[in-house]
C-alpha cells in the first residue's frame, strides 16, 4: 500500500508485513497499489511453491495482488495481518519481477526439500 503522508522509501508500505521499502527491502507492485516486499516474498515462495503449504481461500477472501478471489492452488497468508492473502500465481510472478532486477540482488529461495 501507499502511505501518502510519508516519502521516499516510507511512501511504499509491505502490505503483508506493514514495513516500508528500502534497498535491503525492494517491493513488487500488484493491483491498485498493493505492494510485497522482498523478504515476505522470499517466505511465500518457499511455502507455496517449494513447500506446498498454505491455505486455500474463503469465499469472502481474495489475493491482493491481482484482486482475484477464485485461484487455484495455495495462498500464503501474512502472519500479522488478515487480510493479506497472495495466490501462488502472483508469488511467482513477483518473484520473476524481482530476479530480474539486478539492482535487488534478490534470487528465488532454493528448495529446502532438496537438501
Ligand atoms: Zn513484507
Ligand atoms: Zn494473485
Amino acid at each position: 500500500m501507499h502511505n501518502p503522508e510519508a516519502e521516499g522509501g516510507a511512501y511504499f508500505v509491505c502490505d503483508f508485513c506493514s514495513k516500508s521499502w528500502s534497498d535491503e527491502r525492494p517491493m513488487v507492485e500488484g493491483h491498485r497499489g498493493s505492494l510485497i516486499c522482498s523478504q515476505c516474498l522470499s517466505i511465500a515462495y518457499t511455502e507455496v511453491v517449494h513447500l506446498r503449504t498454505g491455505s486455500a481461500i474463503n469465499p469472502d477472501e481474495m489475493c491482493i495482488m491481482c484482486r482475484e478471489t477464485e485461484r487455484p492452488g495455495f495462498l500464503w497468508r501474512s502472519p500479522v495481518k488478515d487480510d493479506g492473502l497472495i495466490c501462488t500465481r502472483c508469488v511467482k510472478q513477483s518473484a520473476g519481477v524481482l530476479v530480474k532486477d539486478p539492482e535487488y540482488g534478490w534470487s528465488k529461495p532454493s528448495d529446502p526439500s532438496a537438501e
